[in-house]
């Protein structure tokens, strides 16, 4: 379901149901058998505050507010040319290899150490060796940082397919990863080679696309014994079908569910002549026409869970919400909005499949912060004549329980919001979940996940 406005009735029910507070769970047999991670890229307290008070009020909450373990986690990068030193702003690839892979690294790298670029087995890989299944579902290319972090090694996330391995003027890292210099090849190259058993989202101009030696990636892909489809027929056709499959629902990002009203989003400040301050125009969120007929998280991830659920040994599943992120760098909060509500309709998709199998560790992670912000609008100190309003873009969001919600986006007047260095929060149900409370480092779930299936 991908309703905007109209979603009220839902919106309630949900409200209704949720109740507040979690709910407590019996201790769970160990080690779990399944593991699902779901990374919501670009989540912190406060994206999720903007989307919980739109989708649920104020008063509302997630379906993963109710797990019972909840952590705050640390989110570390070190520089490249001093692994010794920390940087306070992560990203998706430092803060995908960390929780996939366990370790520290430098921004921009893929499972790889900083400074010397060695490779570190990710939670896939090693339950892939441990005869588990494996799947990712995500809303970007699957090539893109969050997704590759699981599947790939490489020095530079923006090695995504072979048209991207040549150098630039001010960037020759790809160079290393080709296959001609004894490296592995593009990110769509490894997913190609790799044992994954399912990849769903999307990115397909990124295999679509000759390597070195003139074959296409989706040939290699094949050759590798996956089934590719291409939409929601495709997908359809492959249920119940065996073997790997690899389905890509787009060229690049997947497009969002939500936009604005009007394609509402932050605008600049402006004042009248007098200098009083003109509020920017309200707006709703509505459904995204470009969306088309293609799956919803929601959708790939029942579909994922339904062929994993037949591994005789279990699975290890990371789910991603790209576009929290992504859409906050454009200063668009009901395509955040709309993001978010994706990722809570499949943790709950997650959260019934795991009271059926107990077994399952669900965790609900973040990789860094961002830049949107809740302000008072107008501000605080509107009574005084010098009073200040925000320097960045704001938006002013009419929520479905009847209130305006003023959004700040202050970190760049010119290009795009920024990353901010916030800790970010972890929801975590099931066998080992335990482990997430307190203070925590995002490179502790890997270990979290790893021991609660057993594989070290
Ligand atoms: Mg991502
Ligand atoms: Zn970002």
């Amino acid at each position: 379901m991908r309703t905007a406005l109209v979603a009220v009735p839902w919106v309630l029910a949900a409200a209704v149901a949720w109740g507040g507070g979690t709910t407590p769970e019996a201790p769970q047999p160990t080690p779990a058998r399944n593991a699902i991670v779901f990374i919501g890229d670009g989540v912190d307290d406060h994206q999720l505050t903007i989307a919980r008070n739109y989708l649920f009020g104020a008063s509302g909450g997630f379906s993963f507010d109710a797990f019972p373990y909840r952590a705050a986690a640390r989110v570390l990068t070190v520089l490249e040319s001093d692994p010794g030193i920390p940087e306070y702003v992560g990203d998706s690839a430092s803060g995908g290899t960390a929780i996939a892979a366990g370790v520290v690294t430098s921004r921009g790298r893929i499972a790889t150490r900083a400074g010397d670029g060695r490779p570190v087995p990710t939670l896939l890989e090693l339950a892939s060796e441990a005869g588990k299944w494996t799947g990712i579902v995500t809303t970007s290319s699957i090539t893109d940082a969050t997704p590759a972090s699981f599947v790939a090694h490489i020095n530079r996330r923006y090695c995504q397919g072979p048209r991207d391995m040549r150098p630039t003027a001010t960037d020759s890292r790809c160079l290393q990863a080709l296959k001609a210099n004894g490296g592995p090849g593009s990110i769509a190259e490894q997913i190609a080679a790799s044992d994954v058993d399912l990849l769903l989202g999307g990115g397909y101009r990124h295999f679509d696309q000759p390597d070195e030696s003139g074959v296409s990636v989706l040939s290699q892909a094949r050759d590798a014994g996956y089934r590719v489809v291409r939409d929601a027929a495709g997908l359809s056709a492959a249920a119940g079908q065996p073997g790997k499959l690899l389905g890509l629902f787009g060229d690049d990002t997947l497009p969002v569910e939500w936009v604005g009203e009007r394609d509402g989003r932050a605008t600049s400040v402006a004042f009248e002549a007098d200098g009083s301050v003109i509020d920017p125009a309200s707006f709703g969120c509505v459904d995204n026409p470009e969306f088309g007929t293609r799956p919803t998280l929601e959708e790939m991830t029942a579909f994922a869970l339904e062929r994993l659920e037949q591994a005789p040994d279990g699975f290890v599943m990371m789910v991603e919400s790209a576009s929290i992120d992504k859409q906050a760098h454009q200063g668009r909060p009901c395509g955040q909005i709309g993001e978010t509500r994706a990722l809570d309709e499949a943790v709950r998709v997650a959260t019934a499949f795991q009271a059926r199998h107990t077994d399952t560790l669900v965790v609900v992670a973040s990789d860094h912060g961002h830049a949107a912000q809740i302000i008072p609008w107008p501000s605080l100190f509107a009574s005084r004549p010098d009073a200040q309003y925000p320097p960045g873009k704001v938006a002013r969001v009419r929520t479905l329980e009847g209130g305006v919600m003023a959004v700040s986006y202050g970190t760049n007047a010119t290009y795009q919001e920024e990353h901010t260095g916030t800790q970010v929060p972890v929801f975590a149900r099931g066998p080992g979940a335990a482990g997430v409370h307190g203070l925590i480092q995002q490179a502790d779930l890997f270990g979290i996940v790893q021991r609660a299936l057993g594989l070290d």
